[in-house]
């Protein structure tokens, strides 16, 4: 069907297939793990944030189904209407416990929870300070708040310092940063921005998708790797990634998150993450309070992927987390690396620009605690092969 009115949609498509920039994405036949279903092959998995293995944990799986017999699924509908129930209620006090925090407050996703919280905090006579490689959904919270965005050179708490130094700020101010960044794997310095949002009596608020279940002690996320509690206004984090399920979280004081209730759009006008989801959430808690053996899993996993592949010779960047991109330049090459991975039975996506700066593509690992020893020693000896024939090593 030709149709006059979506024909420009079809000549943009074209263009980024000629570009080579196409998204394909891969339908998975089997649940998410170590292993995946697809096109009937069984592959090796390094794509998915399920970091510890979680997703398809059968005490999720359980407690999933037997809060289904007790609430059903549905939320009915957003929780400041139809009120809100009890499960709910407990994720948010079991996480607040578990990040140490005041208070806590759940979202849809990581998603809503940027949308919901920066616009709450800053307005149009405001201004955000916003790291320059912020997710996504950061930049969107910042554009809906309608603040002034001052983005400061990635990580540089020198630059950080000169852009407050020289913005007029009449009103408030806002330092937003992710705490893991997820293309190369390194962490903000969060101390140092802490001490400046002090210095300056600016509010700070740090998104930490991929440092929760990851980063600081039993995996309490990135305010706790830095021992900040209570000095970071504002913890969003997201119950995608680690915590294997979906949703969103902001933890921080008390107030931010009663506020939160009163003017986050997202929690006003959007229904709750269902029954199952919480269920499955509130068990991940337990498993990352009663233990820290995924936690330090997933480390052994990614610290020995580090190593092999820096043996090997592969550039694995600046990483400091179990994200490992291996690093190699242009984006043809980068596709390349990543099919003949696939034609051998690992599934690692490569990510070009304008993800990740031109000339900087390369196949992102995603560790996980489900991988075993010889799932890893597999993966390598499949990198080493596909590296050497592609003349990268
Ligand atoms: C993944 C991610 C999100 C979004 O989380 P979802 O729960 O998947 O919506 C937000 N912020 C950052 C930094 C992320 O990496």
């Amino acid at each position: 069907m030709n149709n006059q009115r979506t024909a420009w949609i079809n000549e943009e498509i074209a263009a980024l297939r000629e570009a080579g920039l196409f998204n394909t994405i891969r339908t998975i036949e089997s649940p998410m793990g170590a292993w995946v279903k697809i096109d009937g092959r069984n592959l090796l998995n390094f794509c998915a944030n399920n970091y510890l293995g979680l997703a398809n944990d059968p005490r999720l799986r359980k407690a999933a189904q037997t809060a289904i017999d007790t609430y059903g699924i549905g939320p009915g509908a957003v929780r400041s209407i139809a009120g809100t129930m009890s499960l709910h209620i407990e994720l948010e006090r079991r996480l607040a416990e578990f990040k140490r925090a005041e208070a806590c407050i759940t979202f849809q996703s990581g998603f809503t929870a940027n949308l919901a919280t920066i616009p709450a905090l800053v307005g149009k006579d405001d201004i955000i300070f916003s790291d320059e490689l912020n997710h996504a959904s950061i930049i969107d919270g910042c554009r809906l708040s309608r603040a002034q965005v001052v983005r400061y050179a990635h990580n540089n708490v020198d630059d950080l310092r000169k852009k407050i130094n020289e913005t007029p700020q009449n009103g408030r101010s806002l330092i937003i940063t992710d705490g893991v960044f997820s293309m190369d794997g390194d962490i903000a310095p969060l101390d140092k921005i802490c001490d400046i949002a002090n210095e300056h009596d600016i509010l700070l608020m740090v998104d930490d998708a991929h440092g929760e279940g990851v980063v600081g002690e039993g995996g309490r996320g990135i305010v706790d790797h830095f021992g900040l509690h209570g000095k970071v206004d504002v913890e969003v984090g997201t119950l995608s990634k680690a915590f294997g399920v979906v949703g969103g979280l902001v933890a921080g004081r008390q107030e931010i998150i009663d506020w939160l209730r009163q003017r986050g759009r997202p929690f006003l006008f959007s229904s709750a993450m269902t029954v199952p989801d919480v269920a499955a959430c509130l068990e991940s808690v337990n498993i990352l309070q009663s233990s820290t053996d995924l936690v330090e899993k997933l480390w052994a996993n990614s610290n020995y992927i580090k190593k092999e592949m820096k043996a090997y010779g592969f550039d694995t960047g600046v990483t400091e987390t179990p994200i490992v991109p291996v690093m190699l330049g242009e984006a043809q090459l980068a596709q390349d690396f990543s099919r003949r991975l696939f034609e051998e039975g690992v599934f690692a996506m490569s990510i070009g620009f304008p993800t990740v700066p031109q000339g900087k593509a390369r196949i992102r690992v995603m560790n996980s605690a489900a991988h075993s020893r010889e799932d890893l020693d597999k993966a390598l000896a499949i990198f080493r092969k596909v590296g050497k024939e592609l003349s990268v090593i």
